[in-house]
Formats: structure tokens, C-alpha cells, sequence
């Protein structure tokens, strides 16, 4: 890989490496992984890990893996390991033929336990996971030293190697490393390397049916790989420890580095894969790509750009200390990217009916309207205008507020890109007594939105009626009301994170709009033809972020 994008802003890993590389430590070398362990679908968080791991390598030149930290069969499938590599692909990184799976180290991690084993380091514990956890002691308590620990080096030879032939049951015994049971550190104490699973494993089938537990696996599998610089989040700190003494204890390769930063978390959603699991499971979303969730699979469906991801990754930089993001900082980066590359149409999300009363019947003008003011050259189209519209129902008013400057009997309002029409009354349905029908009158001299001197405050979309077509349109809120986490997680899921309008009128330029694809709609936000459920007979749209910026705000009231 080559250094691409270099002139980033400086943050202690970027800082680290580059003196380790200056220093010649490792040879110069720079080898990062991204290990997820295939449970569940990556998440945004998951995007600052791989944005981390493989910018770093790419930034120095150097490369990064993929490793599967495919250690407990029970939770892991196929399906997680393709959404996987798909999804970081999306981001736009490449792990070239740097493809691994802890599974694929599996003999070598067994022969260097049972090294560890010869050299007094490791012992069978016939202790239950509940005792075990009774005698691990607390944090101000020091743990106590499981009965079989002094077990003879042949004993333990003999008992790891019929564990690992099946003659256990699962829970009856592991494989656990002889360090210190008094050890101010609770992850040295004698930490369980290998338990029972009696599963089938994804890629191993039924040849194993005792696997390594991470903290034996991980740095092994770094080491194997060459990986110079292990990246990981802060809950590992207190592991590295335990890290670095299962590379002395081994005869390894080569001597990897871990270093631990703060993990992502942002507010109104959840990013544990055990809670969005639990999400998918129960039926509160529609799957791990709802548009709603914070996976990369649901925030490409919802119309998120990777460019948009990458950015935000970059901007909230990196750092030690714990932190919650205000999601209106992911919002306003794909703002600011769909702002320069998204056609702005015109779509009428709640209809009502305009009549202009003086324009022919059956006369048809084209109107030209300008596809994306921030790029003249995106150009411009023809939208179809006539006698009959349908315009927002929110933007007229029988009786107007104050400073309502739409539409309202009497008022005058500009029709984007057309002309400009008064207000004459309106039509009511004899039964509801609602507005079903706003009538007006055109001034012919208007056209193209030329006022002539007048105030004409406001200017309102619309769609031609007989030229419209029909859409879905659902429009996305937050997943949660409550913008921390709480203990009782699920109370706080948002009723109305997803409002589904149909009967929606979009103008015809969209005829045939290719799934994925972005627009803004004027006025309302930016949508994407989502790419699951819309037909080119059935147009589905997603929003995926509204117009107004709260993040801009945020930031002008800070730097005041
Ligand atoms: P779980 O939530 O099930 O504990 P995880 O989110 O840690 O799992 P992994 O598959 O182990 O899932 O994660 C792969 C990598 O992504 C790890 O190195 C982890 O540190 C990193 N990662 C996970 N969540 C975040 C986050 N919120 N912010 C930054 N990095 C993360
Ligand atoms: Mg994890």
C-alpha cells in the first residue's frame, strides 16, 4: 500500500508510530489488524477501529489485516463473516491477500500450550466457571489457588490432550496459565486459555471442541501475522498485561505492540452487538440493515455515504479517554457531503391540491430547474408545470400564524422555479369540512420567479398532478429518546423512530431512479431510493438526514 492521504491531524497513534518507524523499532515495519470477531454486523464504531487500523497502515505504508477472531463457535456464522468483509470494503479499505482467521492458528496456539504446559505454565483446572470465579478473589481481595494447580506436568499433558480428544464434558475443565493469583491485576490470575465447546465451528466443523479464549488467541495470532502495531479499545488496557506475558511465556516469531484507545460511542443508540442482536431477535427493527441502526449495513441502507463515515472517523480524532459523540456531528458530515454531490428534485411528501385557476387546461410548460446550485456543472433539467398541483400541506394555513409567509387566502407565494400565485379560497370536503382543494390565480409575468418589485416572501415546492409520480417515503428519527444509555435500555426505544408516508408525489425525473441513489429533496432533506424494497413500479425512499444542521449550531455557540 502506498501512503496516500498524509496532512492529518496529529493524535498520540499517529505520533506513536511515526517515532517507532524514525526509530527503525520493527525494522521500519508497519502491520496493523482489524479483528472482529464475526458475531454481528460491524458497527459505526466499528468504522473508527477499521478507519484507525487500516488508515494508519496506509498512511505509513505499511499494511492491514483482516483477521476473524473466530474463537467461540457458538455465536459465529458465515453470514457475519461475508457482511464483514463486505461492509469494509464499502468503507472503502482493502486488506489486499491479507485474509486471516484465528481458527487457522488453532494447531499452532495448541502446541504452544502444550509448551507451556512442559514448562510448568499452564495446568488442568477442574474448577466450575462458578467456583473459578470464587476463588479468582476481587479487586482489594486476593484470589485463592485452585486445588489442581500443582498437578504434574504429565498429568496436565495427559488431561489437555484427552480434553482436547472430547473425553470432558463442557464446564468440566480448562486450560488456565500459571500466573499469580494474587496479582493486583484480576486478568492474571490464572486466566482460563482453553474451555470445552462442544459446537460445530463455521470453518474448523467438528474438529475441535476445545477452543482458545481471546486473550491466548489475540496476541499470538499478532504475532504470527508479523503485526507490529495492535490497535485496540480501551477495555483491553488492563489485558495488556496478559498480552505481553503469553509472547514472553512462548517461543513467538516475532513481539507485537498493543495500544488501547477510547471506543466510539454516540448518543440516542446503542452500540454493544449483544443489544443490537437482541434488537434484530426481538423483531424491533426490521434487521441488522434497518435503516435505523447503527450498522454500516442500515447506515448505507438509510443513504449514509462511506466518504461521509470516513470523515466524521477523522474528525473526532483520537483519543484515551472515554467519550460519547453527539450524533448531529455524524449528520452534519454527510450533510456537508450530500450538500455537494446530491441532485436537489422536488418531491411533495403530504399532498394537498392546488388549482390555478386561470392557467388552460391542458396546457403543459417545461420548467427549467438547476439540478445542484453548489456544482453549476450537475446542469439542469425540464420539470413538467400545469393547471393542477400538489403542494405540502404544511405550507398552506386558512388562518396563518404570525411570519407565516406561504400560502394562505389572500397571500401570495412563489412556486419554485414557476410562478407566482395568489391565494383565492379554497374547496372543503362537505363531510370532513377540510381543505381539500386550494384554489389560487397565476400572474403570467411572474414566470421563473420574477417578483417584480413585490414582497413575495416564501417559495414552496410542488409536483405537477397529472405528471407526479407516486412514492413511500419513510422518514427516520432516532432509535432511542434518550441521547446516554441507560440501565433499562429498551424503556427507551423511540415510538416513532420511523413514520412511513405513502401516497407521496415526486416529480417525474425520477422515473426509474436506480436503488441507492441520493437526492435532496427541496426543503425536506436527503433521501435514497432504498435499496431493499423499491421497485421501479413501487418507488421506496429513505430519509436519510433532514436540512436543518443542529451540529453547525453547536459548533457557532462553542466558538463564541
Ligand atoms: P462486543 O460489543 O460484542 O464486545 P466488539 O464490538 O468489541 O464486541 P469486536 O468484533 O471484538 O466487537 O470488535 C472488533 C474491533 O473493533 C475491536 O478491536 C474493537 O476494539 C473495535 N471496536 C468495537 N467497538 C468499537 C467502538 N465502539 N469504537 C471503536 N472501536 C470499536
Ligand atoms: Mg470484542
Amino acid at each position: 500500500m502506498a501512503p496516500q492521504e498524509t496532512s492529518k491531524a496529529p493524535n498520540f497513534i499517529r505520533h506513536m508510530v511515526a517515532e517507532d518507524v524514525r526509530n527503525g523499532r520493527f525494522g521500519g515495519r508497519v502491520v496493523t489488524r482489524f479483528p472482529p470477531e464475526p458475531n454481528g454486523y460491524l458497527h459505526i464504531g466499528h468504522a473508527k477501529a477499521i478507519s484507525v487500523d487500516f488508515g494508519i497502515a496506509r498512511e505509513f505504508g505499511g499494511r492491514c489485516h483482516l483477521r476473524f477472531d473466530d474463537t467461540n463457535p457458538t455465536k459465529e456464522s458465515v453470514e457475519y463473516v461475508e457482511s464483514i468483509k463486505a461492509d469494509v470494503r464499502w468503507l472503502g479499505f482493502d486488506w489486499g491477500e491479507h485474509l486471516y482467521y484465528a481458527s487457522d492458528y488453532f494447531e499452532q496456539l495448541y502446541e504452544w500450550a502444550v509448551q507451556l504446559i512442559q514448562a510448568s505454565r499452564a495446568y488442568v483446572d477442574d474448577l466450575t466457571l462458578e467456583q473459578m470465579r470464587e476463588y479468582r478473589g476481587t479487586l482489594i481481595e486476593p484470589g485463592r489457588e485452585s486445588p489442581y494447580r500443582n498437578r504434574s506436568v504429565e498429568e496436565n499433558l495427559d488431561l489437555f490432550a484427552r480434553m482436547r480428544a472430547g473425553e470432558f464434558e463442557e464446564g468440566t475443565k480448562t486450560l488456565r496459565a500459571k500466573i499469580d493469583m494474587a496479582s493486583g491485576n484480576l486478568n492474571l490470575r490464572d486466566p482460563v486459555m482453553y474451555r470445552i465447546r462442544k459446537a460445530s465451528h463455521h470453518r474448523t466443523g467438528d474438529k475441535w471442541c476445545i477452543y482458545p479464549m481471546y486473550d491466548w488467541a489475540h496476541g499470538q495470532s499478532d504475532s504470527i501475522e508479523g503485526v507490529t502495531h495492535s490497535i485496540c479499545t480501551l477495555e483491553y488496557e488492563d489485558h495488556r498485561p496478559l498480552y505481553d506475558w503469553v509472547i514472553q511465556a512462548t517461543e513467538v516469531p516475532h513481539v507485537p505492540k498493543q495500544t488501547e484507545f477510547a471506543r466510539l460511542n454516540l448518543t440516542y443508540t446503542v452500540m454493544s452487538k449483544r443489544k443490537l442482536l437482541e434488537l434484530v431477535e426481538e423483531g424491533r427493527v426490521s434487521g441488522w440493515d434497518d435503516p435505523r441502526m447503527p450498522t454500516l449495513a442500515g447506515l448505507r441502507r438509510r443513504g449514509y455515504t462511506p466518504e461521509a463515515i470516513r470523515d466524521f472517523c477523522e474528525r473526532i480524532g483520537v483519543a484515551k479517554a472515554d467519550n460519547l459523540v453527539d450524533i448531529a456531528h455524524l449528520e452534519h458530515c454527510l450533510r456537508e457531503d450530500l450538500n455537494q454531490r446530491a441532485p436537489r428534485v422536488m418531491a411533495v411528501l403530504r399532498p394537498l391540491k392546488l388549482v390555478i385557476e386561470d392557467y388552460p387546461e391542458g396546457q403543459v410548460e417545461e420548467m427549467e430547474a438547476v439540478n445542484n446550485p453548489e456544482d453549476p456543472a450537475m446542469g439542469t433539467r425540464r420539470v413538467p408545470f400545469s393547471r393542477v398541483l400538489w403542494i405540502e400541506q404544511d405550507d398552506f394555513r386558512e388562518t396563518p400564524p404570525p411570519k407565516y409567509f406561504r400560502l394562505s387566502p389572500g397571500a401570495e407565494v412563489r412556486l419554485r422555479y414557476a410562478y407566482i400565485v395568489k391565494c383565492t379560497g379554497v374547496v372543503k370536503d362537505p363531510r370532513t369540512g377540510e381543505v381539500a382543494e386550494v384554489r389560487c390565480t397565476c400572474d403570467p409575468a411572474s414566470r421563473g420567479g420574477d417578483a417584480r418589485g413585490r414582497k413575495v416572501k416564501g417559495t414552496i415546492h410542488w409536483a405537477s398532478a397529472p405528471h407526479a409520480i407516486a412514492a413511500e417515503v419513510r422518514l427516520y428519527d432516532h432509535l432511542f429518546t434518550k441521547p446516554d444509555e441507560e440501565a433499562d435500555w429498551k424503556a427507551a426505544l423511540n415510538p416513532g423512530s420511523l413514520t412511513v408516508l405513502t401516497g407521496c408525489r415526486i416529480e417525474p425525473s425520477l422515473q426509474g431512479a436506480a436503488r441507492g441513489s441520493r437526492y435532496q429533496f427541496e426543503r425536506q432533506g436527503y433521501f435514497c431510493v432504498d435499496p431493499v424494497d423499491s421497485t421501479p413500479a413501487r418507488l421506496v425512499f429513505n430519509r436519510t438526514v433532514g436540512l436543518r444542521d443542529t451540529w453547525a449550531k453547536i459548533e457557532k455557540v462553542e466558538a463564541k
